[in-house]
């Protein structure tokens, strides 16, 4: 076996194994690395692709982060919130493409108003996109940032079963220069551990491509998604949006370098973490049309397809270039499934679609959190 076959074997992998995976760059090794990570899916995860309707709830937001173009003190966003019959059209609508799951995200806000609309929305949502086809009602992500756990326990109570809250880096430098100082990671990880403690399938992720990030770096993040209790990765390439205090900040890799390295981190997850769920997000078809399809290419199983209604789409910008902002979600629906067809994969319809992992891990769905090794949740 040549060093690189023996390396894309081994179990586990290595620290030094995830560098030289994610390094790669010449099409022989990198064409290798997509044909191990798709192996690996097929055998741990299936063929198929879950789709997740993303609607995107409010851009009002709390926090400011310094490189999120709908950051609180970004004065030039047009603020908006859907109002609930938006949000229901939306879900019923999902239910009935077949699309099995739905996403709601928004901006972080934690005051009690917001909490009790989520749960109604929750409640209503499960309610009232029961089908024959889909006898629980849709599955309902939450991706709504850092909250108190008891409001995590209420939205789990509604009825959401799912949470992503991405950690962005897990190198505390780099966190500590991307977020302003009352962000930090440590609450966070509390964050995290309060979602697994609830119940939550829990979803995390980073960025990529940051200024000061290493392969290291990233390594590391893989390590922690394989030693803690998670169920699901959304990443992304870092992309600039000029009205943040990263909109000068220099993009430390050209883009071709870093949709490759965006892919590579797919691949790696993939094989170090077979049996999670992982999706093909949205800012790679940002970099390049067939963003999506790629990351599918390179390990991705799910992906989130745009439900927000067209006239909202443009103020939830996170950065430039966001794609699809004016395609209506029939348009978005034929065109997503001939791309998924397209890459050799097959729809799952009508299916909440939770990974495998989650029962691995559970068993009796207690969740395992923290991980060994971490500091005591009171010192988090
Ligand atoms: N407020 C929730 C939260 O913070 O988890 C959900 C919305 S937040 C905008 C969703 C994700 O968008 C973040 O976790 C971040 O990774 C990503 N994001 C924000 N700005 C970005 C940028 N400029 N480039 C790439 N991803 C970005």
């Amino acid at each position: 076996m040549d060093p690189l076959d023996a390396i894309l074997h081994h179990d586990p992998l290595t620290r030094e194994d995830l560098v030289l995976l994610l390094g790669l760059r010449e099409p022989a090794d990198v064409a290798r690395l997509r044909a191990r990570a798709q192996a690996v899916t097929r055998a741990q995860v299936g063929d198929a692709v879950f789709y997740r309707g993303l609607i995107e709830l409010s851009n009002i937001c709390a926090c400011d982060c310094h490189y999120c173009g709908i950051r609180a003190s970004n004065a030039r966003v047009e603020r908006y919130t859907l109002d609930d019959a938006e949000v229901l059209d939306a879900a019923r609508w999902c239910a009935q493409a077949g699309y099995g799951s739905l996403v709601l995200q928004a901006g972080e806000r934690s005051d009690p108003a917001f909490r009790d609309h989520i749960s109604h929305l929750v409640r209503r949502i499960r309610a009232e996109s029961v089908r024959p086809e889909l006898p629980q009602g849709l599955g309902v992500t939450l991706s709504l940032g850092e909250q108190p756990r008891e409001t995590y326990r209420q939205w789990r109570q509604a009825g959401a079963h799912r949470y992503l809250l991405r950690i962005e880096t897990t190198d505390p430098g780099l966190f500590a220069r991307i977020h302003p100082p009352e962000q930090t990671l440590a609450r966070r990880l509390r964050a995290l551990a309060d979602l697994a403690g609830c119940g939550f399938l829990v979803g995390t992720g980073v960025m990529i491509g940051l200024p000061g990030q290493t392969l290291a770096m990233l390594a590391e993040d893989i390590l922690f998604f394989r030693d803690h209790p998670i169920d699901m990765i959304g990443m992304g390439p870092w992309l600039r949006h000029e009205d943040t205090p990263m909109g000068d900040w220099e993009q430390p890799l050209a883009a071709a370098d870093q949709l490759q390295l965006s892919l590579n981190m797919i691949a790696a997850v993939r094989l170090a973490c077979p049996d999670l769920n992982i999706a093909a997000t949205t800012a790679l078809q940002a970099m390049v049309p067939d963003g999506r399809e790629r990351g599918l290419a390179y390990g991705a199983n799910v992906t989130m397809p745009n439900l927000t209604p067209v006239h909202a789409r443009e103020h939830y910008r996170l950065y430039e270039g966001k794609p699809c902002l004016d395609e209506a979600r029939e348009q978005c629906r034929g065109c997503l499934m001939g791309r998924v067809e397209s890459v050799g994969r097959t729809v799952a319809l009508n299916q909440w679609g939770d990974p495998p992992a989650f029962a691995r891990r559970t068993g009796d769905g207690t969740p395992v959190w923290p991980a060994p090794g971490d500091p005591a949740p009171d010192a988090m």
